[in-house]
């Protein structure tokens, strides 16, 4: 049976997120999304790099990556606000609940798109993804694009047409007619280095590349890479929605306590226990080359009851300190909330971290946020580090080497 795939991407998904937040605090102030402006960087300093940009900003010249310095260089009216991850995750929440509506097949790839498998779940998709659009456009306040097609590739290049709040489908039949005379770099998976490789011998444009013999891409890219830009380039796909139940590995770690945490010896004890714990489940899952996009803690109490509390990152993630960084927020509010453990004068016997929502990284677009911390992180001495792995290694030595062993949620 031939399948019906739609792909929802939110219409520059930060920027659009910031606006309807100021707009919902004050409704006389002006919408960020009718004029020049972009999130990113250091508002005060005018420091860091652009990672959303408006519309009216985009026509302007300014790009996705760039310097602050260099956008207000094209672009010296720029209206520049800070990135508020808060309000996206939020967003992205209220977001996936209205496709959820549509069909339970769903498989959110990141804070701002997901995959729905509408196979035998609508006549009309045209109709349907003018509901999806309307009532996100009408409920939430932004936009969306959705793109209708028999595979994810095709629904997801879709999606990427003519943008905002508006529905594409591309169809295989379509496929010559809409997709082949983009430039190659366009394709969906198909990166940079690959693009500019394949324009060196010819292959500027999508439609080139599906007219190309397979071995001879093969050769320019390597067997894997090579198979996918000719698949793909022909539309072919077979990727199917990883619904959640589906994709319900997960990994995790946990350690049972000699001695049960309590709110005084919380702050001595949980940190550096969350350290190694983030570090074993982030080595786990750099080993198997994937990454996660939803970290839990998890928690026995005294009383012997189990607690878990889990969140979505922006982008998945193998890095420990980001997970170690999710698992604490998480942890501290399990513990401390009005409603948490030790305001029910429960103590911590077990305690654990779990990564789910994963993505085996092959043809990821690397998240931003996750981009200019590799920045960052070149950019940093390895003095705090080598502090940092000093203490972690307290723990195995106070409880023993197996004192960290693998969870099974
Ligand atoms: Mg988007």
């Amino acid at each position: 049976m031939k399948r019906l795939i739609f792909h929802i991407d939110v219409n520059s998904a930060f920027l659009s997120w910031s606006a309807v937040k100021r707009l919902q605090e004050d409704p006389s102030c002006l919408d960020l999304r009718t004029v020049p402006s972009a999130v990113g960087g250091d508002i005060r300093t005018r420091h860091g790099v652009i990672t959303a940009k408006s519309i009216p900003a985009s026509r302007m010249g300014v790009r996705t990556g760039e310097p602050v310095v260099k956008a207000l260089q094209k672009c010296p009216g720029l209206i520049l606000v800070p990135s508020d991850f808060i309000t996206y995750r939020e967003f992205s929440r209220r977001f996936i609940k209205i496709l959820e509506e549509y069909s339970e097949v769903l498989e959110q790839v990141s804070i701002d798109e997901a995959y729905l498998d509408m196979t035998g779940r609508c006549a009309d998709p045209l109709a349907a993804a003018e509901e999806i659009r309307t009532r996100i456009r009408t409920q939430l306040g932004f936009t969306v694009n959705v793109g209708i097609s028999e595979n994810k590739l095709l629904a997801k290049m879709a999606s990427d047409f003519e943008k905002p709040d508006k529905t594409h489908t591309l169809y295989p039949e379509e496929v010559p007619a809409k997709m082949w005379p983009l430039p190659i770099r366009s394709l969906y998976g198909c990166g940079p280095r690959s693009a500019e490789r394949l324009s060196q011998l010819g292959i500027t444009t999508i439609g080139a590349a599906a007219a190309a013999d397979p071995r001879f891409l093969q050769d320019v890219l390597g067997d894997k890479a090579g198979t996918y830009i000719h698949n793909s380039a022909n539309g072919i796909s077979t990727s199917p929605v990883r619904a959640e139940e589906e994709k319900a590995k997960s990994y995790s770690n946990e350690i049972t306590l000699p001695e049960d945490i309590t709110a005084a010896n919380y702050e001595q004890m949980m940190p550096q226990i969350l350290t190694r714990l983030s570090d074993k489940v982030a080595g786990r899952l750099a080993k198997d080359g994937v990454r996660s996009s939803t970290v839990s803690v998890i928690v026995k109490t005294g009383g012997f009851r189990r607690h878990t509390r889990q969140t979505m990152l922006p982008s998945a993630t193998n890095d420990p300190r980001t997970i170690e960084k999710a698992a604490r927020e998480l942890m501290y509010r399990l513990a401390f909330s009005e409603d948490g453990l030790f305001a029910a004068d429960e103590t911590i016997r077990l305690v654990g971290i779990g990564c789910s929502g994963l993505d085996d990284g092959q043809f990821r677009q690397m998240g931003l946020e996750e981009w200019l911390r590799d920045i960052e992180k070149i950019s940093q001495k390895t003095e705090k580090n080598k502090k940092l792995d000093a203490m972690l290694h307290d723990i195995e030595r106070k409880y023993g080497k197996g004192a960290l062993r693998k969870g099974d949620l």
